[in-house]
């Protein structure tokens, strides 16, 4: 009988040889409206990129519309699927990682869905699914260039979520709910939430909440040449708003001024909480250098010069943009198996 130790070096060279000769994994980034998925090698290299409409009417049909999408992944990235390692999800929601559940997902319709066993089933692979930001922040540490930090992950789109890293594993809090500082009111009595709350930090800076901000500006007299936009449309985008600050527009840079201060407060707050090596600004906002990452540096030079004990926790140079830029969402996903 082979002892203890023996048994746990089989399994580790076990472990070893899937990685090497099943080099590949699905990441499939399942959003509201669209799904994307791709097939990524252990480097973090993506061999294909596939994005179809999500179809929302039934959990069925949007888990179809998800099989879909891994499918032509798989053809389109070439490689046989024999060398596939597994499909990783991330789900804009909440789920429970261990037992492949997604507990709810306004964005999708979901509630309690198995999506492990019915995508096991489907491909007979296996799979492993977390909350989209979850997921993002994991793959920056896996194939980002953050291997051995540290690391607070804070996530600008849509909604606002941190995500907290540390040695090397994903800190959850004991409800899962670690890092949803977009939920915490920073202005008291503020805008309404999507969650309910008045003034949350995502109903001040969140992509939605910056075209609403522009609109009830101009609403008030205000000029700009978000004007002729929002009288042709009736409502503003949040890429609209960015746009607008490009063009150095007086309104949108004092929109994105507002916004970029409670996020650089969010920033400072998380910094204290947790004191990681680096703070990675990740999301659909935050995807270059522009008029928002620049207040939100500002921002924290201003914190760093008013907090003594901040300054040995950052220095402007541990705030830096997620590496992984438009494929952070299939590469989030793929980390889940690669991990
Ligand atoms: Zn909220």
């Amino acid at each position: 009988m082979p002892d203890r130790r023996s048994e746990s070096r089989t399994h580790m060279q076990s472990d070893v040889l899937t990685t090497r000769e099943r080099p590949f994994a699905v990441g499939v980034d399942v959003g509201g409206t669209k799904i994307v998925a791709g097939v990524v090698d252990v480097n973090g290299q993506v061999h294909s990129r596939i994005k179809l409409p999500t179809d929302t009417s039934k959990p069925e049909m949007t888990l179809r519309s998800i099989a879909n999408a891994i499918e032509q992944a798989i053809q389109a990235g070439g490689a046989s699927p024999s060398a596939i390692q597994g499909i990783g999800l991330g789900i804009p929601g909440q789920v429970d990682p261990q037992r492949g559940i997604c507990l709810l997902s306004v964005n999708l319709n979901w509630h309690n869905v198995a999506v492990k066993d019915w995508l096991e089933q489907r491909f007979g692979l296996s799979c492993a699914l977390e909350n989209d930001v979850s997921a993002g922040a994991l793959g920056e540490y896996r194939y980002g260039g953050a291997a051995n930090a540290d690391m607070v992950y804070l996530s600008l789109g849509t909604g606002i979520a941190a995500r907290v890293i540390h040695e090397g594993r994903l800190y959850r809090g004991s409800h899962g709910l670690a890092g949803e500082i977009g939920h915490t009111i920073f202005v008291p009595g503020g805008p309404r939430c999507s969650c309910g709350g008045l003034g949350c930090l995502e109903a001040l800076a969140g992509g939605p909440a910056l075209a609403r901000n522009a609109e009830t500006r101009l609403q008030s007299g205000q000029t700009s040449c978000l004007q002729e936009t929002f009288v042709r449309q009736g409502r503003l985008s949040a890429e609209q708003v960015f746009e607008a600050a490009r063009l150095e527009d007086a309104l949108a840079l004092q929109v994105l001024e507002e916004a970029g201060m409670h996020l650089a407060y969010a920033i400072n707050v998380l910094a204290m909480t947790f004191d990681p090596q680096e703070v990675v600004l990740g999301g659909g906002l935050a995807l270059e250098e522009g008029p928002l990452t620049e207040v939100i540096r500002r921002g924290l030079h201003y914190w760093l010069e008013q907090t003594p004990i901040l300054r040995e926790i950052l220095t402007p140079e541990s705030l830096r943009l997620s590496a992984l830029q438009r494929d952070a969402g299939i590469l989030g996903a793929a980390a889940l198996i690669h991990i």
